[in-house]
């Protein structure tokens, strides 16, 4: 979609710390983290958010969840939250869903607050 940042990432034109790609999605370091491992996970597909899937979008959603755990396995993170933020009023301010994957604090200390951060 003309104008979306993460399009624009999607298909390189806008350069990110890519960590994981493949013919359907990618996932890039959030340019400003809010716990020592943020990653987003998008589809390279314009989806709006959440909101807006539809039923024939279900098998994407899956692999978005499963890139997320395939990832967080290759970071090693003993444990993580899984986000998705869905519209203006869930606090979503980029308009191509995306999930963040959170992790990487000290063992046994998760920032629970790290929702008031997104
Ligand atoms: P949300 O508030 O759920 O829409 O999250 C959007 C996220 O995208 C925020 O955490 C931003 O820091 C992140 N973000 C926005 N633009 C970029 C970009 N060009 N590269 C990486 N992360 C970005």
């Amino acid at each position: 979609m003309e104008g979306c940042i993460f399009c624009k990432i999607a298909d390189g034109s806008v350069p990110s710390s890519a960590v994981f790609e493949d013919a359907r999605i990618k996932a890039f370091q959030d340019k400003s983290p809010k716990a020592p491992t943020h990653i987003l996970v998008i589809p390279k597909e314009h989806v709006t958010s959440i909101a807006d899937l539809r039923e024939s979008d279900r098998s994407l959603v899956s692999e978005i969840i499963y890139a997320a755990k395939k990832i967080a396995e290759d970071e090693k993170l003993t444990g993580y939250k899984i986000v998705f933020n869905v519209g203006a009023d869930g606090g979503q301010s980029v308009d191509h869903l995306h999930l963040h994957l959170l992790g990487g604090w000290p063992k046994g200390e998760p920032d629970n607050a790290v929702l008031l951060k997104l």
